[in-house]
């Protein structure tokens, strides 16, 4: 054989384990961990992502739809979302109107198989909804903020553990396991919360935000809601609302005035300065504070930021809250969007 032909063989010889080495290697990553029977979860905001990563750990596939910096109400899905939505077999939204146009994608889009999972819709009757400032009743939209009293996410819990042991039983020790972890941590979470608000001079334990999300909350712990400012198309407020804010602000003497980091209002900011009182504008409601990945970057992590700055604006003591662990009990394994 002429040595050139001996040198193609060895060429194409080496080339053929090359490839077949190739293969090899990329069937454990088709075949893999994340494999095929491994349940495919949409959630929408993110501190329900979060509820969802703390009871599911690393048994599902789970994606936050909703960017953590977006404004959540007004949220419209891409059309590339719509894959996302086809490919799922669970997904789970807050309800109470929260996330219309999520909802008609994923009834447009979804398997036949696919089950969408409205939360709210199964922790609070129609009596418990609220209707206020920027959620008035005559509009036909309640308040839809329940993930933020720790009461309604422990019940939130307990449904996406009973809706993933229905559909994955193969799993439910591991779901089982992490929620009854994650309902300590949030009984923890709302002690920690009352013992703090007992702390606060009861003549201050008055909210006045921009964005009207607290309701659920201060029903819960005790606060009055006395008003919110921004009006229910999300817009600034009018000249003759500021002027009216200005005189609430000044007669009913807050320490505080809460804004929202997804709503920079220098309008408010200006408001809050005439009337004489102090803009604290890091509250938040959809978005973790930190990174995917960091411990407080959770639903715990969010909630105890949060009370964190509304508690010591308003006169309060917070050391109860240092005690508390904020990382997610399985770890950190859903796919969390970020608005860059
Ligand atoms: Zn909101």
């Amino acid at each position: 054989m002429p040595l050139i032909y001996l040198y193609k063989l060895v060429v194409l010889g080496l080339l053929a384990t090359v490839l077949l080495d190739g293969c090899k290697r990329g069937d454990p990553q088709t075949g893999s961990s994340q494999g095929n029977d491994t349940l495919k979860v949409v959630a929408t905001v993110a501190p329900i992502t979060s509820i969802v990563e703390n009871v599911a750990g690393d048994k599902v596939a789970l994606t936050g739809i909703v960017p953590e910096g977006v404004n959540s109400h007004t949220f419209e899905p891409t059309p590339s979302d719509s894959k996302l939505l086809s490919a799922a077999d669970l997904i789970i939204l807050n309800g109470l109107d929260l996330e219309t146009p999520t909802l008609k994608l994923a009834e447009a889009n979804k398997k036949k198989s696919a089950s969408i999972f409205s939360l709210g819709d199964k922790t609070v009757q129609e009596g418990d909804y609220i209707y206020d400032f920027s959620f008035p009743r005559e509009q036909g939209h309640p308040n839809p903020h329940l993930w933020l009293n720790p009461e309604y996410a422990m019940r939130f819990a307990i449904l996406v553990r009973d809706e993933l042991v229905r559909l994955d039983p193969k799993n439910k020790s591991a779901y089982e396991q992490n929620t009854s972890q994650f309902l300590k941590k949030l009984e923890a979470l709302d002690a920690a919360i009352k013992e703090s608000v007992a702390t606060i001079p009861p003549q201050n334990r008055r909210l006045l935000t921009y964005h009207d999300s607290w309701p659920y909350f201060a029903r819960r712990y005790g606060f009055q809601v006395i008003g919110a400012v921004q009006p229910s198309d999300f817009a600034e407020p009018s000249p003759k609302e500021m002027v009216r804010l200005i005189e609430q602000i000044r007669k009913e003497k807050v320490p505080a005035v809460f804004g929202s980091e997804v709503f920079p209002s220098p309008i408010l900011e200006q408001i809050v300065r005439e009337g004489k009182s102090q803009y604290v504008d890091q509250l938040r409601d959809d978005a973790l504070p930190g990174k995917p990945g960091n411990p407080h970057h959770s639903y715990v992590g969010m909630m105890i930021e949060n009370v964190r700055i509304m508690i010591t604006a308003l006169g309060g003591s917070v050391d109860g809250l240092y005690k508390l662990d904020p990382a997610p009990v399985a770890g950190t394994h859903a796919d969390y969007r970020i608005n860059s």
